[in-house]
């Protein structure tokens, strides 16, 4: 476990070499450590050009400096940043000078630790962080951003405000039965618990939208062999990634490659030709074939123009299915099946292709309101959240109940890492005034 006394640093911009490196720093003696590299420590939040010297003095670089004094940087902590020249030399020297100086270099992950047990963050939005430098596409970008910002957080925070309200007052049914209590304390709990339990239920139907962004929309590409599926895929990606090949039965196993449409990640997955087969090992492409359909967002389902060969059916999964004919060039006339015309070798009917992708992966991941789950370790720590709370309204046991609620928003408390149940609740009973 890493000692949240020490102060660390890392390298926060990437490892490649570049004009300009910056090193980061966070922890009680980074003022201190500027002193001793920087010769002092510049005005806070004002960038200074510096000699930076190690402890014989040698001059390592001349950088910009910054001295970010707590807690209003990321961390919490007192910071700093240095900009190097990005040399691989200079920046190992620095290093070094800062470990002689009594700096140790970060683990993964620590400074957004720090932010989060310093309470500059809450959970969601620390995995809005890493989201964040994921990104590959707009809508991750966008997502991720927001989540960031405590949109995610807000809606949960506010939710584990309305419970800690209803635990308060059941609880104040339990301490007071006899008390002159307003008559409709009872009744108001159940419909807040009700009206609780119907949002949080609304937020977990949302038909994975923002889980579908944030892991990128899963693309089958499915059909008979040599319809052509591996040449739509590069077509597709505009490179060559899928073995292009005459023999039918080519592609054996499932092959996957990433694309961004629309803003939207895509996760494209060229599978082997569904036919019945002899050959085992085609057999178990076919069987990987069929259960990537089963799993996809969206099915690509390839016939060929010129045969009107069948498209495969049947074995979709709920995904959107959207029809293609390829090999258009050799079959002049379109399909009349309502089928997206295209040729892989010549690229015609791409962008119709293109925007029915665009149109079905707006279809599954747009959402208006409040913002959307977005990864599975909420997802089930808020079915829980749900479970409980669906438990407490078929409680007729006043004690069992706010024990039902405690657990709810226990679930919630994981979510956002807010925990500590009991001390938020000794707060709201201080300010409690019923039965005084
Ligand atoms: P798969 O088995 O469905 O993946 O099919 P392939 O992509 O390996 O293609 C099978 C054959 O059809 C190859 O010889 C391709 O060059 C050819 N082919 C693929 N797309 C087209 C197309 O749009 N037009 C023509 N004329 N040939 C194509």
């Amino acid at each position: 476990m890493a000692d949240y006394e020490d102060t660390i640093f890392a390298l926060a911009s990437g490892s490649a070499r570049a004009a300009i490196a910056v090193l980061r720093l966070s922890g009680a003696r980074s003022g201190a450590l500027l002193d001793a590299l920087a010769g002092s420590r510049p005005p806070p939040r004002r960038a200074s050009l510096r000699r930076l010297r190690d402890g014989a003095g040698e001059t390592l670089d001349r950088a910009l400096v910054l001295w970010l004094p707590g807690p209003g940087t990321y961390t919490g902590e007192d910071s700093a940043e240095l900009h190097l020249h990005g040399g691989h030399a200079v920046i190992e020297a620095v290093a070094q000078a800062l470990v002689a100086a009594g700096a140790r270099p970060a683990e993964a992950g620590e400074f957004t630790r720090r932010a989060f047990l310093n309470g500059r963050m809450d959970l969601t939005a620390a995995e809005a962080v890493a989201d964040l430098i994921e990104a590959e596409g707009a809508e991750q970008r966008r997502q991720a951003l927001r989540q960031m910002e405590g949109a995610l957080g807000a809606l949960y925070e506010g939710w584990s405000q309305r419970l800690l309200r209803l635990l308060a007052q059941q609880e104040a049914l339990i301490d007071f039965p006899d008390e002159d209590l307003p008559a409709d304390i009872a009744a108001g709990l159940r419909a807040e618990m009700a009206a609780l339990a119907a949002e949080i239920g609304a937020h977990l139907q949302d038909d994975r939208r923002g889980e579908r962004t944030r892991e990128g929309l899963r693309i089958a590409i499915i059909g008979p062999p040599n319809v052509g599926k591996s040449s739509l895929l590069n077509r597709l990606l505009a490179r060559d990634v899928a073995i292009v090949s005459d023999l039918p039965g080519t592609t054996r196993d499932a092959l996957e490659a990433r694309l961004v449409l629309g803003g939207m990640v895509m996760t494209v997955i060229d599978t082997a030709g569904l036919r019945a087969t002899g050959d085992r090992i085609e057999a178990e492409g076919v069987r990987r074939a069929q259960a990537r359909a089963a799993e996809a967002d969206i099915v690509l389902s390839v016939g060929d123009a010129t045969d009107g060969s069948k498209r495969a059916g049947g074995i979709f999964g709920p995904g959107i299915v959207i029809p293609v004919a390829n090999k258009i060039d050799l079959a002049p006339n379109p399909p009349s099946d309502g089928a997206i015309a295209v040729s892989a070798r010549t690229g015609e009917g791409f962008e119709a292709l293109c925007a029915a992708l665009i149109e079905a992966g707006r279809r599954l991941t747009a959402s208006s309101g409040p913002p959307p789950l977005t990864r599975a370790r909420h997802r089930a720590a808020l079915e829980a959240a749900a479970q409980a709370l669906t438990r407490a309204m078929a409680e007729d046991s006043e004690e069992l109940r706010a024990e039902e609620l405690r657990a709810s928003l226990r679930m919630i408390g994981r979510v956002t890492g807010r925990v500590g149940v009991e001390d938020v609740l000794g707060e709201i009973f201080a300010r409690f005034c019923i039965g005084k």
